[in-house]
């Protein structure tokens, strides 16, 4: 078996794997409407969300279908956003504007950087129309966990809504919807829930829907379609079905394990693991581990090696790490401890990684 040290899609459990062969099923049928009402309560309980406040929305399509579901369903016609980049994944959420003539600005930083909080609020007292914020929480990019309970703050003293990416950090990091004044988040089946590609979401604050705009900007991921018909147990659009099977079942996997913060835990044993080990054998990480998510660290290249060959050696011996997006292609290469990953893979990734730089710096 392949292990995959991407950030997604992961390696599934079996009892994940096994759900998929559950019996064939329409999606106007009760089973249906039971099976999507479990999931939408189970990822409410996730983050012990009240279901008269939130309600999460089941899409089928992958992470990026609830970022810009989430975008054009939340920001009204007469909306302005701000964009924080610092990543691939901020830059994204500027795109989805851009496409859907959204007004926007952005505060922009070099992929890594720590978010300038001196810079937002002077962004904010020069543009004091803004109406929404949006922010990447884990940028996948680097692996920085951007903080928001500070951002959050001033986004509540300022009545501006938050819209979180948190397709990279659902399930493992913490999300303190309430007190950090989150509005809605996006996220996704197959990276820290442990589920299968093809179902992505998004938890959003009733009221928030509720005062969005009635005009749709887009016909296929309106939440507000989806929210009404799900909420009467039914769905605008054929889903996933085989997927939500499997959802529901890394859900209550999850769940079983302790919730996010046992998932939390584990990944943080794995990911001082890998970080130990490889500094041990000279190789670096890009960003100190208290910057860092839990989720995905990137670290250097080793000077020996490009990444197709690092790749390529790695990958002859059972393991997919993860290159860099952009100018960092050259430099990084980048380690995920999502799905199901025992230690035990991870100490036989390091060893695999040390036979590697021996072998070729002789
Ligand atoms: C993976 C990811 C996405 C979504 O990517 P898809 O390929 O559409 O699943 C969005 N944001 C972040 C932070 C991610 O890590």
């Amino acid at each position: 078996m392949m292990i995959l040290l991407n950030p997604g899609p992961v390696n599934l459990s079996d009892r994940v794997r096994n759900a998929l062969l559950r019996p064939d099923l329409c999606h106007r049928e009760v089973e249906f409407s039971q099976l999507q009402s479990r999931i939408r309560e189970q990822l409410l309980q996730v983050y012990d969300l009240p279901r008269e406040r939130w309600a999460a929305v089941l899409l089928t399509g992958s992470g990026t279908a609830a970022m810009e579901a989430m975008v054009t369903s939340l920001v009204p016609r007469n909306g302005k956003l701000l964009v924080i980049e610092n990543g691939v994944y901020g830059e994204r959420l500027s795109k989805i504007a851009t496409i859907h003539g959204i007004e926007y600005v952005t505060l922009h930083h070099p992929w890594g950087d720590e978010i300038d909080i001196k810079g937002l609020v002077t962004l904010l007292n020069e543009n004091n129309d803004i109406t929404h914020l949006a922010v990447v929480h884990h940028e996948t990019t680097t692996g920085r966990l951007n903080h928001l309970a500070q951002l959050g703050t001033i986004c509540q003293e300022r009545n501006i809504q938050l819209l979180v990416d948190a397709v990279s950090s659902f399930g493992a990091e913490e999300l303190n919807f309430e007190s950090w004044g989150i509005t809605a988040c996006s996220a996704s089946a197959n990276k820290c829930l442990h589920g299968v590609p093809g179902t992505s979401f998004v938890i959003v604050r009733r009221d928030a829907l509720a005062g969005a705009d009635t005009t749709p900007r887009t016909l296929y991921l309106d939440l507000g379609t989806y929210c009404q018909q799900q909420d009467k147990g039914g769905t605008p659009f054929t889903q996933s079905v085989q997927v939500f099977y499997a959802l529901a079942e890394a859900l209550q996997e999850l769940e079983e394990e302790g919730g996010w913060r046992a998932r939390q835990n584990h990944y943080r044993q794995l990911v001082s693991l890998v970080r130990n080990g490889l500094l041990e054998i000279g190789i670096e990480p890009l960003l100190p581990a208290a910057s860092s998510s839990v989720v995905l660290n990137a670290f250097y290249l080793p000077n020996s090696l490009s990444y197709e060959e690092f790749h390529d050696q790695l990958k002859a011996q059972g393991f997919v790490i993860y290159g860099g997006q952009g100018t960092l292609g050259k430099s990084i290469f980048r380690v995920s401890t999502m799905g199901a990953i025992a230690r035990t893979d991870m100490e036989r990734f390091l060893h695999v990684v040390q036979q590697i730089i021996i072998t070729n710096v002789r």
